[in-house]
Parts: C-alpha cells; structure tokens; sequence
C-alpha cells in the first residue's frame, strides 16, 4: 500500500535490520526496541490485521514468527519470549499492516506478562461472558 511504511520497508525504500526474511514474511529490528532484540514480524502482502489474512498468509506468518524466534534464540539466547500483535486503535495498534512482536525476555529485566497489559473486567462475571459463547 503507498503510503504504509511497513510496505516501503518491504519495497526497500527505507532501510531495515533483517532478523529472518523469506518470500513472504520479513522480520526485523523493531527501530524503538523495548527489550534485547525486540522484533516484528510482517507479511510481504499488505494486510492491515489478523482477519485480513488468509489460510496461507496465516500459516507464512506462523512459521515466519517461529523461524524469527529461532534466530533470535540463537543469536541472543534469551530466557523466554513474549509474542503478541497489537490489533485496532483500542489494542495499541499505530502502524496499520499487521506485525507481530516477539519480545525476548531475560531473567532480572524488569517486564510484566501479558496479564499487564491490561485489568479492565467491567462488572460482568465470567459466568454471564460464557453464556455469550454457548
Ligand atoms: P504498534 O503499536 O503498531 O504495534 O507498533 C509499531 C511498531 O513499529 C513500534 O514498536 C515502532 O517502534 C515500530 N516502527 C515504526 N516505524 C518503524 C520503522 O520505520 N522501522 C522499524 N524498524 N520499526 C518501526
Ligand atoms: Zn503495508
């Protein structure tokens, strides 16, 4: 998409430090790491989020977040990982082309667990959310 940056980075326009690239999926240095060897992971084809990619764009990207995983496990041996997508404007999500971040973690950083994202349960009981999926 023109003026998606994640595109231009695809495109070549504007330089990146590759972690693991195939013919569909590129991983690399995120430009504002929040831990050791913080990465994103996109798709080569614009998609916005996680509904807009189909069966085999969902299997590239899987298997691109695990090749990425695995460079990173070897290059930096961390001592566990968060992974994780921001989606929508309520999620966090600022730069519109899906991306999936892996976080490594190292004992002793300082880091929450993904429980700290968020702890906002409203009054609704888990009892009345399950009737909703029933
Ligand atoms: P979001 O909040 O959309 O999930 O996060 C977007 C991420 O993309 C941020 O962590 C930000 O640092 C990263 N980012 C934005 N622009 C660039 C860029 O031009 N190069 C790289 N390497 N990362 C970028
Ligand atoms: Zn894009």
């Amino acid at each position: 998409m023109k003026d998606c940056i994640f595109c231009k980075i695809i495109a070549g326009d504007i330089p990146n430090y590759t972690v693991y690239e195939d013919d569909h999926v590129l991983a690399f240095l995120d430009i504002h790491p929040r831990a050791k060897g913080h990465t994103v992971v996109i798709p080569k084809i614009h998609a916005e989020n996680y509904f807009d990619l189909n069966e085999e764009l969902l299997e590239h990207v899987a298997r691109g977040v695990r090749k990425a995983m695995e460079k990173i496990e070897h290059v930096l041996s961390p001592d566990g990982y968060n992974v994780g997508w921001n989606q929508g404007e309520a999620g966090g999500q600022e730069v519109p082309h899906l991306h999936v971040h892996i976080f490594p973690r190292y004992e002793g950083d300082g880091g929450g667990n993904m429980h700290s994202i968020v702890n906002n349960t409203g009054d609704t009981s888990v009892e009345e959310f399950s009737k909703l999926f029933s």
